[in-house]
């Protein structure tokens, strides 16, 4: 991998991911495996003007003996400053980059209850933070890089060396990064993602109409909905894109409006353990069957995470020529997958889906039919054979996406 496709990636993630201001704090989450990564980023941050640069370390193998070995007492506990710390910075302003380099296996072996313990835990406790997060009162984004186990996943039969240059290939292309300037290329890609939310947003649909083989879903859409995409704006009106790469349009559905059956077309990473071959079948909202091929035990624990966990609360379109579907590969790593296919997410809604919905208290939201869930999950619902309509507020039907493809 060229050093200098990774410096104009860390450029990418500052400028186009969390839009970095001048005078700015830059909190950075990242493994160790990741440092290179890091260094490259904190001289860009410092570059453009950052007021200072904070890195949160975390050690995968570390994170796994302690899930392995720890009492659940001690899964169970959450050290308060440093959740008070990332309150701070988030008031304080800062910008959150997470820089993620996924290791599809890593908990395969570990009891997941422990695991589950633990997530839950970390997540009630980061509440307020995540809503800093969840409403874009701060910049954010998440940036990938490969993991060892994580290219092997992806080219088993190449030399180690292979697998991760191969990844990172990958990752510049779906990313952009291979253009003369990603930054403008970038810039151009966010206009045609406008386009389409102009185009839905101005239509307002009440449901959307699903049809693939082994899918047949309807979904309702609130009243007030928004699509996004793209990125969006923080409290302070600046301009970021939280997902690289970002190729969805999402709404959020009526919590107990979605009706039908509909079947996984990628397979869902969790933790380190795959669902593959699902099913869900929906009445009013919730699930009331599924099935897997692989991982049945592990979809189940996710269902029984809260009530939320089986309801809807994302709605993604993606047309099927993205530049992620083109690599022909699975990144076994929802934050690619997830561009390459239409999703749908279990879980938790994003509020700001929803009309002055970053306001709402968690229970305006619930009586507005806007999910509430300590978990967001998106699986993989799109192929060259999906076609959707959109049904106006007269009950005309109008097609979206025909055959995997933009209709709009
Ligand atoms: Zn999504
Ligand atoms: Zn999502």
């Amino acid at each position: 991998m060229e050093q200098e496709k990774l410096a104009k990636y860390a450029e990418l993630a500052l400028k186009v991911g969390i839009n970095l201001q001048e005078n700015q704090p830059l909190v950075i989450n990242a493994p160790i495996s990741a440092a290179p990564f890091v260094r490259e980023v904190a001289k860009v941050a410092y570059q453009i003007g950052a007021k200072y640069v904070h890195t949160e370390w975390n050690d995968e193998q570390l994170t796994k003996i302690t899930y392995e070995t720890a009492s659940i007492e001690t899964l169970k506990g959450v050290r308060e400053w440093r959740v008070k710390g990332l309150e701070e910075m988030a008031e304080e302003g800062a910008a959150f980059m997470s820089i993620v380099a996924s290791n599809p296996d890593l908990l395969k072996e570990v009891d997941p209850e422990r695991v589950s313990i633990a997530n839950k835990a970390l997540a009630q406790a980061l509440q307020t933070y995540r809503s800093y997060i969840q409403t874009a009162k701060v910049s954010w984004a998440v940036v990938s890089v490969p993991s060892q186990e994580w290219a092997a996943k992806l080219y088993p039969t190449l030399s180690p060396e292979e697998q991760v240059a191969s990844l990172w290939e990958n990752i510049f292309a779906v990313t952009r990064i291979n253009e003369a300037d990603p930054v403008a290329a970038w810039e151009v890609h966010i206009q045609t993602l406008q386009q389409k939310l102009e185009v839905l947003n101005g239509k307002n649909y009440k449901k959307l109409l699903y049809k693939a083989p082994g899918t047949e879903l309807i979904i309702d859409l609130p009243k007030d909905h928004i699509w996004l995409g793209g990125g969006m704006n923080n409290d302070q009106g600046t301009y970021f894109v939280p997902n690289l790469p970002t190729e969805e349009v999402f709404t959020l559905p009526v919590k107990t409006g979605v009706n039908g059956i509909v079947s996984s077309t990628k397979p869902l990473n969790l933790n380190g353990n795959l669902v593959d071959e699902f099913t869900l079948t929906f009445k009013d909202g919730k699930i009331v069957e599924f099935t897997a091929k692989e991982g049945y035990e592990v979809l189940k624990k996710l269902l029984e995470t809260d009530e939320g966990a089986l309801h809807l609360g994302e709605v993604a379109l993606v047309p099927h020529s993205s530049p992620v579907s083109k690599q022909e590969v699975i990144f076994y790593n929802t934050l690619f997958d997830e561009n390459a296919s239409c999703h749908l997410a279990l879980g938790s809604a994003y509020p700001i889906c929803i009309k002055d919905g970053a306001s709402l208290s968690k229970e305006q939201l619930e009586a507005k039919g806007v999910n509430t869930s300590m978990i967001h999950v998106d699986f993989m619902i799109g192929s060259a054979e999906l076609t959707i309509q959109g049904e106006t507020e007269d009950g005309k039907l109008e097609p979206i996406l025909t055959n995997g493809e933009w209709a709009i």
